[in-house]
């Protein structure tokens, strides 16, 4: 395997990235928040982010998120967690203990569940509706056309406040219709944020991921998700996080 460059270095390449597709569109790079996602990363190269000052951290799944909660517990500074998998409704417990922003609500039941437990803690959660653009079978998230409506069903959970949306991009190297997905995401933000719901503001457009973060910002991403980017290829193929996927990317 090719030795990966460093954390920092690869950082820096990525600043770059995001000035050039920013200055693509007339963006202010100030509005991109770069998300490290650091499924499969070691607890010691987490540190390392967290030492850069990125220390909004996305992970995929509740055991290892868990897992790597406890092991960086006494590190200063302190991650925030944000959950961006696909949360089973056992599971809602467990995500309420350690997330500060769940971004992959896409199912009513999950919400109830949530908000059901945040009152039992008087707590409340910051949350991202998912949103399928791609429409491909094997992500999770809710049908574009589905989603204003999707969005006020969930606004009527007191314990939710919903701050925008997410979306995982088509996997393919068909850049404009991988644009497209991009495109609608903002246009549903857009959609919704006019109707001025309670409990709703649409301040994140959560896409871009290693792949095809550039496009995302150039259409109006404000929170990059990137995780290979930084920290080198995963061992784990893609299709163990999205069970089924077809990728005509490599
Ligand atoms: C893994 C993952 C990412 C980051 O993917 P990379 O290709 O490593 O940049 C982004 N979002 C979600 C939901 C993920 O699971």
């Amino acid at each position: 395997m090719i030795e990966a460059k460093s954390i920092k270095e690869n950082l820096d390449v990525v600043h770059r990235r995001i000035q050039s597709a920013c200055e693509r569109v007339g963006r202010n790079p100030d509005e991109i928040q770069i998300m490290p996602v650091t499924k499969t990363v070691h607890p010691s190269r987490i540190k390392e982010v967290l030492k850069l000052g990125f220390t909004e951290i996305g992970e995929n799944r509740i055991q290892e998120a868990e897992r790597k909660v406890v092991e960086l517990q006494d590190h200063d500074p302190q991650p925030t967690w944000h959950f961006i998998g696909h949360l089973q409704s056992n599971k809602v417990k467990n995500v309420v203990r350690f997330a500060t922003m769940v971004q992959s609500i896409d199912r009513l039941k999950i919400a109830r569940r949530l908000n059901k437990e945040l009152k039992k803690k008087g707590e409340t959660l910051d949350v991202l509706i998912q949103v399928n653009v791609s429409g491909e079978d094997s992500k999770y998230g809710i049908n574009p056309g589905d989603a204003t409506s999707f969005v006020k069903e969930v606004a009527q959970f007191e314990r939710l406040n919903v701050k925008g949306l997410m979306t995982i991009g088509l996997f393919s190297n068909d850049w404009p219709k991988v644009r497209k997905g991009f495109k609608m995401l903002r246009e549903l933000g857009d959609e919704i944020n006019a109707l001025k719901m309670e409990n709703v503001s649409m301040e994140h457009l959560s896409m871009g991921m290693t792949n095809d973060f550039e496009l995302a910002i150039e259409e109006g991403a404000t929170m990059i998700r990137i995780g290979r980017v930084i920290f080198g290829e995963r061992t784990t193929s893609d299709s163990f996080y999205w069970p089924g996927i077809k990728t005509d990317t490599n």
